[in-house]
Parts: structure tokens; sequence; C-alpha cells
């Protein structure tokens, strides 16, 4: 049963506010101590009502749907945190508080020294100099690799990827991760996922040869190293645009395909701004590019871009609630790499239509592929967790969520080439 149709399904769901536009404004360096995370019963409509009341002042909510019988969770700015407390007391909700300092992450903040210039690991976050530095580092070390420069950000870092065909294979795979700055465990599975592909080659030979591989560990540079220096939990990318003092366009937000139609801002500075225009923004163009390049002979078996949290494997559309035609296809390969992810560490990924489980929201980059570059398996998985620790996913997570999404993406792939042969 998907979450949006019926109201005694207990839910578990993230309503978020970190106060951007405050932080933008007054403060460069936003200290997140004192946020507290809160879960809230949802036992009576009302209790729903003063939820939606309260979501109208917030900038960020995520996940959007959440329903009578449920719990939400909601994170609180410690100056906001006597005015939520009350609205709830006042509308007699249940409600306890999980983190009296969330975004503070001491196990996932807890940083190996810098300089002691280690070998790269997935025990701990690296930081973007680390990440670029092994990524340049795997390109010069295997000569079946390739260094990709695909475009320049608004602060002159490159964006960088890898092609691995070790194979000469001719089914094309495309994997990115970090569009969305915070969600730190998307870079550190995606550059896992290399890492599997080259030096742990012989142990993966069959898969590796079996595809022609094309990656970007981080297609957001300049926001990813923001999350790093200023503001842990930054998503957008770092342009500044005209007439405004707020920084930065929704990555996630500003593809060419029903663009500011649905879920999305025409306001600089909330968290979703889809962009003065489609595809404003070099992150979006330099992907935008080589994607069209890499399918101009419809070879271009898969599209994965991943994100954090959710738990969740999904399928276009999300800018609609209609199906595509060949949902059941698209499923097929959901299911099978979600299986795959929980024979791994026995975790629970959902699987289907994203709008199953979120509001509609246009000018994302998985409908972009299914609708523009007409890839017919174009999805976006949501890795860990379920919001307990949301982007702020303790590093004693990181080895495992790389590792079951490796498994699912083996999976995944494996089973499109499969439903390829059978046409
Ligand atoms: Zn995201």
């Amino acid at each position: 049963m998907g979450i949006t149709s019926g109201t005694g399904v207990r839910l578990l769901l993230l309503i978020c506010f970190v106060g951007h536009v405050r932080l933008q404004q007054s403060a460069k360096d936003y200290n997140y101590t004192g946020n507290k995370l809160m879960e809230v019963h949802l036992d009576r409509d009302s209790h729903v009502r003063v939820i939606k009341n309260l979501k109208d002042s917030f900038l960020e909510h995520w996940p959007k749907v959440f329903a009578t019988g449920g719990r939400v969770h909601v994170v609180a700015p410690s100056e906001e945190y006597v005015k939520v407390q009350r609205n709830f007391t006042e509308g007699g909700m249940k409600y306890k508080v999980l983190n009296p300092s969330h975004g503070i992450n001491t196990n996932e903040l807890e940083m190996r020294g810098l300089e002691n210039n280690l070998e790269m690991t997935w025990e701990f976050y690296n930081p973007l100099s680390e990440i670029d530095r092994y990524v340049k580092g795997i390109a010069a070390n295997h000569e079946f690799v390739e260094l990709l420069q695909i475009g320049q950000t608004a602060e002159e870092r490159q964006i960088l990827g890898l092609r691995i065909n070790p194979g000469n294979s001719s089914h094309k795979v495309w994997i990115d991760g970090g569009f969305h700055a915070r969600e730190w465990i998307s870079p550190a599975t995606v550059t896992y996922i290399v890492d599997q592909l080259t030096r742990n080659y012989t142990n993966n030979k069959d898969i590796a040869d079996g595809f022609d591989w094309w990656i970007v560990p981080v297609a957001n540079p300049d926001g990813y190293e923001y999350t790093w220096t200023h503001d842990r939990l930054w998503r957008k990318n770092r342009r500044h645009s005209n007439n405004t003092q707020c920084v930065g366009v929704d990555l996630n937000r500003n593809w060419d395909f029903y663009w500011m139609e649905v879920g999305a801002s025409s306001d600089p500075c909330s968290p979703v701004y889809a962009g003065p225009f489609a595809e404003s923004e070099p992150e979006v163009r330099a992907v935008r590019d080589l994607i069209l390049e890499l399918n101009s002979d419809n070879s271009l078996a898969i599209m994965l871009t991943i994100h954090s949290f959710y738990q969740a494997w999904m399928a276009p559309w999300g800018f609609k609630y209609e199906i595509p035609e060949d949902l059941d296809e698209m499923l097929a390969v959901l299911k099978a790499a979600v299986s795959a992810v929980k024979n791994t560490h026995g975790m629970e990924y959902k699987h289907g239509q994203v709008t199953e489980f979120l509001r509609p929201a246009s000018g994302c980059q998985d409908d972009w592929g299914k609708g523009v570059a007409k890839i017919k398996h174009s999805y976006t998985v949501e890795l860990r967790d379920r919001g307990r620790n949301g982007f702020t996913l303790p590093r004693d997570q990181i080895l495992p969520t790389a590792q079951e999404t490796w498994e699912g993406v083996k999976a995944a792939v494996r089973k499109v080439v499969e439903s390829k042969k059978r046409l």
C-alpha cells in the first residue's frame, strides 16, 4: 500500500525547517546546536491540522505526506522550540524530543585529521579535497579508467567524474551523487561503487566488464564544500543571483522538464528555488550535456541519481500522479534492487513511483532523464535512513549503506540488461 492511500497507516515522516533565510542574512557560520528533533503523534485530524498550519511557516519539510494515525518528525530550530512546543501542548498532542541538538551529530562529525593523508576510507566522511584527490588517483592508477572534467561551478571548481569501462562494454550506466550538498552519504556511497569497480576490480570483474560506467561522485562540489566549512545542512549550489542576498539553486528543481510547474519555488531564498530559468545552473548543464551525448545512440541503459534520505528506489513520474505506461518494467528493476539491498544487511527500502511517496515536484533529474533524455530506466535512490538521523547519518552507517547500495546497483543493472535481451 502506498502511504498516500490510507489514513490508518503508521507513518514516520520528517518535517524539517532549518532557517536558511535567517542564516544567510545574519550569520555566516550557522551553528545547529539546540535544534531539536521531535517526534509527534497525530492521533486526531486536529493534530494533522496543527502540523499543516505550522509547516506554512517552515522553510522546509520532507517528506510532505502525512496523515492521522501516524507520527511525524519535526526539527525545531532552538529559537522556535518554545513556540512549537506550545502549539503541540495546546493541541493536546503527544510528543517527545528525540535529539536535543539535532544536526550536531558527534558520531558523524568525528573526522580524521586531514593532514594524515591516509588512504580513502569509508569509516569517515571525506571532504571534497580528499574525494577529488581519490578520483584523480583512481584514474591515474587504472588504465581502463578515464578522468572526466565535465564542467565548472560558479566558484570555479571542476566537476569531476570517471569513466570505467574495463570490458569495452556498450551497456552504459550513469551514476551521480552529491547534487544535494548536505546528503553526505551520497558521495560516500558513489565513491564506494567506484572503488568496487577499480581497486576491487578482480572481485567484481564480471559486473565491471559488463558495463560502461559513467560516474560523478560530487555533482555539486561548491555546495558540498560549503557543508564542511559553513552550514552542515546546506542543500543548494552556491551561485549568487542578481537582486537577492540569498544564494543557491536547488539542482533537483532546475531541469528543463515541466520546470517550475509544481513543488518548486521562484523565491531565491527557498531551499527548493528552481533557478531563474530552466537549466540555469552549471552543474545541471554539465550533467545534462554529457548524458544527452551518451544517450544520443540510445545506449544509456540506466541512470541513477543518488540522494538521501528515506530508503527508497523511485521511478518517474515525480511531477504528476499519473503513472508512466512502462511502470511495471521499471518496478521489476527497482524490486530487484531493493531485494538485493535487503539481502545485504536486512535493511528495508521502499520502491515505487516518486508520487506514491512524495507530493509532486517538477524540474527533477529523474523525470528529465525519462522525459527528455529518453532513458527508459531513470531513477532516484534515497539512501539511509528514515529520518532519525536524516542528513547527518552516523559514520558507522557509511559502509553498510554503501555496501547494500552497491548490491542494489548490481541487481538493477543486471535486470535492465536481462529485460533488454528478452525484447
Ligand atoms: Zn536530495
